[in-house]
């Protein structure tokens, strides 16, 4: 019975709670999970009959948060169709480079995105009243009879990008057996259902891969999935922390920049139990600071990527404790630590690259035999490109990802471990390491950093905590000062726009 799923329809639970499905955090408005259920399969029938999709069709999706996005998501999957979301914010040629990744047939988009679309992609606008008429099934007459189709789970459920922070843009492709084996861990853990009272706020943008993943979780659990949608979204971190309190939320997913917004806003959150936090690492400091505010509160960090899903993740308390860890490796993923340079595999302790194995690893990049000969061994593991390692009692650590790396006289300097240290000084809200071209180094660590407002701390201070606290060969070795340090939506530092700032802005002055 595991090689067929039902994807969407089997997965809503039974009975249908009574509290929404889904909440908008801005507006209020909310869909009951009948509603939800009728939407998805008037929407299903509705693009199977007047629009002509089918099965293996890839609809490519450049929305805002919205409450139909999810409906979306489950309707397409329902009958077969792959899920393709991107971030709303980027250019047309941007989208162009990824519509063709895909080999998209259909586009759905919003009135203030759709001109981004390439010409020629056939696209449903939903905020038409044409999309609303497939979604409440107006045009009852035309629209093909709800049937759950059944859909191997081999095929392509998703196709989700890469935000390109450490080279060209890829293209993953997710199959259902990922996603069943994403829901089975989800399930087996599940709180119990409260009544009415499981809120979880998603935190995390729904074209990226985890914030994809929540959206259908959620709904699948039977909680109430808040969505930060306009108003609450151009409010950045504030918005988000203010609509957790406003909606007494008892879990929410959130990035690191969120995470620590939330220790530094003054806010009530009463009904919070969990926040899962992920995407890129999480400073001690701010992990201390969130749980001396919320003693109460379970702050689980989560590991994982798009390509491998979840790898590992913090549970209980306890487990939470275990500071500068990403965590226990999940069940169903089988892990190993090689050396990046021989491949030899290492023992307990030791840094290395992270290889991973299991149901939840992609398929494949699409349409890219390079990348997919570089990340895959002969044996089918997946080679995440991060530097780990795993301590006696079996947690892991990430220390950095390989490619960003500073190559220092022959060292090899971990730019986020310095990041971690850097934001152990009070003074510093914000930092970034990156590497600089250096005659007679290679490359030497550099630091940009983001001052508390009206700190007067000095470069030599920077410097000089950072060399107090890790080997010589990994010291800063100058600073910057600057305003703001660009992030992607995922909370990861954009290195590539750092080496722009640097070529553009500040290189005078180094
Ligand atoms: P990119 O395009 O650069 O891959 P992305 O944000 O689109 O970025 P993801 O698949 O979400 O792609 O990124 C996964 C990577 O994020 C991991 O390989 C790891 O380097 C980093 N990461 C994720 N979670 C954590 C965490 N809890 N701690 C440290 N690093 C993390």
């Amino acid at each position: 019975p595991l090689s067929f799923t039902v994807f969407a329809f089997s997965l809503l639970p039974s009975p249908l709670p009574a509290h929404p499905a889904l909440l908008d955090a801005a507006t209020g408005e909310t869909v009951s999970f009948p509603a939800f259920r009728s939407q998805v399969r008037a929407l299903a029938g509705g693009l199977r009959s007047r629009v002509g999709l089918r099965r293996g069709d890839v609809a490519f999706v450049l929305a805002p948060a919205r409450l139909d996005v999810p409906v979306l998501y489950f309707a397409l999957l329902s009958f077969g169709a792959v899920v393709s979301p991107a971030n709303p914010a980027l250019t047309a040629s941007e989208v162009a480079r990824l519509v063709a990744l895909s080999d998209a047939s259909v586009a759905f988009a919003v009135s203030s995105t759709a001109a981004k679309l390439p010409a020629g992609l056939p696209t449903v606008l939903l905020d038409s009243d044409h999309f609303r008429s497939f979604l409440h099934n107006d045009d009852r007459g035309e629209v093909v009879a709800p049937e759950t189709a059944v859909v191997h789970q081999s095929e392509t459920a998703t196709i989700q990008y890469s935000s390109g922070t450490t080279g060209r843009v890829k293209a993953a492709a997710l199959s259902h057996r990922n996603f069943t084996a994403m829901l089975a861990g989800a399930h087996a853990l599940a709180h119990k259902p409260r009544h009415g009272r499981d809120r979880m706020l998603l935190g995390a943008p729904m074209f990226h891969s985890l914030g994809f993943y929540y959206a259908l979780k959620g709904v699948a659990l039977g909680q109430t999935t808040v969505l930060v949608t306009d108003t609450v979204a151009r409010r950045g971190v504030k918005g988000v922390v203010e609509a957790a309190e406003r909606w007494a939320v008892s879990e929410m997913t959130a990035s690191p920049p969120v995470v620590m917004g939330m220790a530094k806003e003054r806010c009530g959150l009463e009904a919070l139990e969990r926040v899962v936090c992920g995407g890129a690492p999480l400073p001690t400091t701010a992990a201390e600071m969130f749980r001396r505010r919320f003693p109460n509160v379970n702050l689980c960090m989560g590991y994982g990527s798009t390509e491998a899903g979840g790898i590992s993740r913090m549970i209980d308390r306890e487990e939470c404790t275990r500071i500068g860890s990403v965590g226990r490796v999940s069940e169903n993923v089988e892990v190993k630590i090689v050396d990046h340079i021989t491949g030899k595999p290492l023992s307990v302790g030791q840094r290395g690259e992270l290889f991973v194995r299991g149901p939840a690893v992609m398929t494949g990049y699409v349409g890219d035999d390079e990348a997919n000969a570089s990340t895959f061994d002969s044996e089918g593991w997946l080679k995440t490109g991060d530097l780990c390692y795993i301590d006696q009692d079996g947690f892991l650590f990430v220390v950095d990802r390989l490619k960003e790396l500073i190559k220092y006289k022959g060292y090899q300097v971990p730019p986020a471990e310095l990041e971690l240290v850097l934001q152990t000084l009070p003074e510093v809200v914000e930092a970034a390491v990156m590497p600089y071209p250096d005659e007679e180094a290679g490359q030497i660590p550099i630091a940009l950093v983001v001052r508390q407002p009206g700190s007067k701390v000095t470069e030599a201070q920077v410097m000089d905590h950072v060399a107090k606290r890790v080997a010589s060969y990994k010291k800063i070795r100058k600073v910057l000062f600057v305003d703001s340090i660009p992030k992607s939506p995922a909370g990861k530092i954009l290195r590539r726009q750092l080496t722009n700032y640097l070529q553009f802005g500040a290189v005078s002055r180094l």
